[in-house]
C-alpha cells in the first residue's frame, strides 16, 4: 500500500508562518528577539546550517547575529565572547554551531550559555529539567519530531519507540521525550547486539545514526511509523538519510523524507525556542 509521506517542510512552514505573527506582534510591544549564532572554523557543512538558520530568522523576523571565529580561537576566548552574549540585552537566545575545533570543549561551551538563552536546550540544566518533566527549552531535532507526530496525529503512549542512536543532541533527549508522552523506550547504538532484533519490534522508529540505508525493509515489520533523522552524502552527493526510504516506505505506515522531513523542523524548533525566550526575557 505504501507510507505517508511526512511532508515536514510543510509542517516547518507552517510554524514559520505562525512565529512570523508572533513576533511581528511581539515587535509592536518594542520587543525584537535576537539569536546569536556563534561559528568557529570552516566547515561547510557548518557554514550552510548556519546559513539557513540566518535565512529562517529573517523571514520570520528574528534579528541574527553573526559571530563567526577561524579555527584558531582558544577556548578561554570562546568562553569570554559567550559571557558577553549571556550578558547583551540585544541577545535572546545563543547558538554555538557544533562541532567545534578538537581544542574547545563542547561541554564547557554549553555550560557557559547561560539556561535562558539556551534555544538549543543542551545546558545540564535544561536537560535535567525535561528529564523530570518540568518546563525548559527542548532540544530542536527531538522536538520537531515530536511536533511533527502531532501534527501527523500519531499517537505516542502505549507505543513501543525504538530509537537507534543515543548522542546528548538528538538520541537520548528522544527517547526522555517519548517516555515524557508515555512511550515504552527501547535505546539502541552501536554496541548492541542484533539491532534487528530491537528495530522490528517497533512501532515507532526513529533513526539517528549518521550511517546510510541502516534499516531495510528487513529492519522494520510492517505499519511502523518511521522517523530519520540521518544527513548523509550518497555516492553522487545527494543528501539522503539512514533509513532505505523506497524499501520501507513500502511496509512503513508514515515516513518521513530526507530531505523534506526532520531538517526543516530543526530550524523551526530553533526559532520557536527564541521567541519563547525574548517572550520569558519580558515577562510575557
Ligand atoms: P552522533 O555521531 O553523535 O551519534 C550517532 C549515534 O549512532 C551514536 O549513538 C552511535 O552509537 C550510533 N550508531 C552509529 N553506528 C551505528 C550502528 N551501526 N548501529 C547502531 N547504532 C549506531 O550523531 P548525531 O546524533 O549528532 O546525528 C546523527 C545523524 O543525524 C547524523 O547523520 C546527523 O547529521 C543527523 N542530524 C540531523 C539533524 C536534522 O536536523 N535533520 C540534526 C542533528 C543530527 P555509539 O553511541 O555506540 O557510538
Amino acid at each position: 500500500m505504501g507510507a505517508i509521506i511526512i511532508d515536514g517542510k510543510e509542517i516547518a512552514k507552517r510554524k514559520r508562518e505562525n512565529l512570523k505573527i508572533k513576533v511581528s506582534e511581539l515587535k509592536e510591544q518594542g520587543i525584537q528577539p535576537g539569536l546569536a549564532v556563534v561559528l568557529v572554523g570552516n566547515d561547510q557543512a557548518s557554514l550552510t546550517y548556519v546559513r539557513n538558520k540566518q535565512k529562517a530568522c529573517k523571514e520570520v523576523g528574528i534579528e541574527s547575529y553573526l559571530y563567526q571565529y577561524d579555527e584558531t580561537l582558544s577556548e578561554s576566548e570562546l568562553l569570554s565572547i559567550i559571557e558577553k552574549l549571556n550578558n547583551d540585552p540585544k541577545v535572546d537566545g545563543i547558538l554555538v554551531q557544533l562541532p567545534l575545533p578538537r581544542h574547545i570543549s563542547p561541554q564547557k561551551v554549553i555550560e557557559t550559555i547561560h539556561p535562558e538563552k539556551d534555544v538549543d536546550g543542551f545546558h545540564p540544566m535544561n536537560v535535567g529539567r525535561m528529564s523530570v518533566g518540568q518546563e525548559s527549552f527542548l532540544p530542536c531535532t527531538p522536538f520537531g519530531i515530536l511536533e511533527m507526530l502531532k501534527e501527523m496525529e500519531i499517537s505516542i503512549a502505549g507505543k513501543h519507540a525504538v530509537i537507534v542512536g543515543r548522542s546528548n543532541i538528538v538520541g537520548k533527549p528522544m527517547g526522555q521525550l517519548l517516555l515524557n508522552h508515555d512511550a515504552t523506550v527501547t535505546y539502541c547504538h552501536s554496541k548492541t547486539k542484533d539491532l534487528q532484533i530491537h528495530t522490528r519490534q517497533a512501532d515507532l522508529l526513529i533513526v539517528a545514526t549518521g550511517k546510510q540505508n541502516l534499516i531495510s525493509k528487513e529492519d522494520v515489520k510492517d505499519g511502523v511509523v518511521v522517523i530519520d533523522v540521518g544527513m548523509n552524502r550518497d555516492e553522487n552527493g545527494k543528501l539522503c538519510g539512514d533509513v532505505n526510504f523506497t524499501e520501507v516506505k513500502e511496509k512503513a505506515s508514515f515516513i518521513t523524507p530526507v530531505p523534506g522531513g526532520v531538517g526543516p523542523m530543526t530550524i523551526a524548533m530553533l526559532l520557536f525556542n527564541t521567541v519563547q525566550a525574548a517572550e520569558k526575557r519580558h515577562g510575557r
